[in-house]
């Protein structure tokens, strides 16, 4: 089975039931990540649509500035989600600062309360890498999907040394440090992954639809040398071990 690892079934819009469709004719098992609240209880509604969706909850760090509550009121939505994503922290695409430490907050908390539960995280890092790395350090903890990681080498080399799993985006074959990164990877914390449809917009400009993923498992697979039924069955057993880790 084809896994999608990262992906934000809400920013289909109008087009979800085409996207949900894909995602069932195709049966790509989908991790939706989600914004914040509102967006979690979206991909909840779409779940119920499909048995290959699994909506996850997390506040991103692009929404964190906008977060007013209590941050107790999020403890029954990380009690309640299997996977936590996406979470982290953006110092690179978010310009105003007077948003990180926010963002930090945000981050620290649902971060502190997943990892007592030991429930996997899926993590955004752009420009705070080094960061990110050493919250998980601090509590040894390596039930983390580094998604699209796009930082310095010597920084996914402490992410690798501490046993993360990682996902490979809709730029292999367009980025040469997305090419680095497989390559550095240990094939068994290899994931895949699509970011919903504006992902492969930004790379080529091309709306991508779930099955964009199978393209994704193609390319992987060619760069790697391994045949696409081996890659499937890699990924999976990666997917499975992260969550019985
Ligand atoms: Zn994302």
């Amino acid at each position: 089975m084809y896994i999608d690892s990262h992906t934000h079934l809400d920013f289909f819009q109008d087009n979800i039931e085409d996207a949900i469709r894909e995602i069932n004719d195709n049966k790509i098992l989908t991790l939706a990540n989600s914004m914040d609240i509102e967006s979690y209880l979206k991909n909840k509604e779409y779940s119920k649509e499909s048995e290959y969706i699994k909506p996850s909850f997390g506040i991103h760090p692009w929404k964190a500035a906008e977060y007013k509550g209590n941050l107790e009121v999020l403890i029954p939505y990380i009690d309640e989600s299997e996977i936590i994503g996406e979470i982290g922290l953006d110092f690179l695409w978010v310009e105003d600062k007077s948003t990180f430490d926010k963002q930090r907050e945000i981050y620290n908390f649902i971060l502190k309360e997943s990892i007592k539960r030991n429930k996997v995280v899926s993590l955004h890092t752009k420009d705070a890498e080094e960061e990110i790395y050493k919250s998980l350090k601090m509590y040894n903890y390596n039930k983390a999907i580094i998604h699209w990681y796009s930082g310095d080498i010597e920084t996914l080399d402490k992410f690798i040394e501490l046993g993360c799993y990682f996902t490979i985006s809709v730029d292999i074959g367009y980025s040469d440090r997305t090419k680095e990164v497989l390559d550095r990877v240990p094939i068994d914390k290899l994931l895949i992954e699509t970011d919903g449809p504006t992902a492969l917009e930004w790379v080529n400009g091309e709306y991508g639809y779930p099955s964009e993923i199978i393209k994704v498992y193609e390319k992987v697979s060619e760069i790697k040398g391994y045949k696409i039924e081996d890659l499937i069955n890699i990924v999976e057993k990666n997917y499975y071990n992260l969550l019985g880790s």
